[in-house]
């Protein structure tokens, strides 16, 4: 395997977060020019929209941490970012879902608008895209999602279960700040932490390969 920088996914101190312990000697917060430190901050002050998100983000994440559930964080959020009307990209796979919160978003007073990734049943083929017809022969369309919602005014865009990737698409292309309520994993019922809980276990060989008895003790 090739040398790589260590960096904080190496980190076991964590000392960035309280304080309190030490700093691993790879610590990107204490390397860190900071100059870089102060353009972030400055980032957030230049743009009113950038700091509301910011303190609204950190207001809710202290008021109700480890009390809300991610949808109840959802709505507080976008209560508290005072967003009258919620856009919802949704996976066409996940509009049952999307059906449920839209209607929990409508009784804490919100308007809704709702797009699924087929609406305009763009070909795939048309657009290049050969050999994939057995998920479908219309075109995932995240940024049609995105420019149907900017036509709607919405004031925040909720993210349901879109492909990775298409995912990306719509992050790039909304005009509304996007929170993702559901990331979509078709095998785990879209809890998508659940593989990386089982690597030391059942999903091991299936991401690094087949371990040799050896390896095993
Ligand atoms: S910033 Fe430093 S202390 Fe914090 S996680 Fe990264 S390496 Fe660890």
């Amino acid at each position: 395997m090739a040398d790589r920088k260590f960096s904080c996914v190496d980190c076991i101190t964590k000392n960035c977060d309280m304080g309190g312990r030490t700093y691993p000697a790879f610590c990107v917060s204490k390397g860190m020019d900071p100059a870089l430190i102060e353009e972030s901050k400055e980032a957030y002050m230049a743009d009113p929209t950038d700091e509301l998100i910011m303190k609204v983000a950190a207001s809710v994440e202290h008021d109700f941490y480890c009390r809300y559930t991610r949808l109840e964080d959802t709505i507080e959020f976008c209560k508290r970012m005072g967003a009258k009307k919620i856009g919802i990209a949704t996976c066409v796979g996940l509009i049952g879902e999307s059906k449920i919160l839209a209607r929990v978003l409508v009784h804490h007073g919100f308007e809704v608008f709702g797009i699924s990734c087929k609406a305009g049943e763009v070909d795939k083929v048309e657009m290049g895209v050969h050999g994939c017809e057995e998920t479908g022969c219309h075109l995932c369309n995240p940024i049609l999602q995105a420019k149907r919602l900017a036509q709607e005014g919405t004031d925040i865009n909720i993210v349901m279960g879109l492909c990775v990737g298409h995912d990306s698409l719509f992050y790039r292309h909304s005009v509304a700040p996007c929170t993702t309520l559901v990331a979509k994993d078709r095998v785990l019922g879209h809890n998508t932490v659940a593989a990386l809980q089982m690597v030391d276990g059942y999903y091991h060989d299936k991401l690094f390969g087949k371990q040799s008895d050896s390896e095993k003790e």
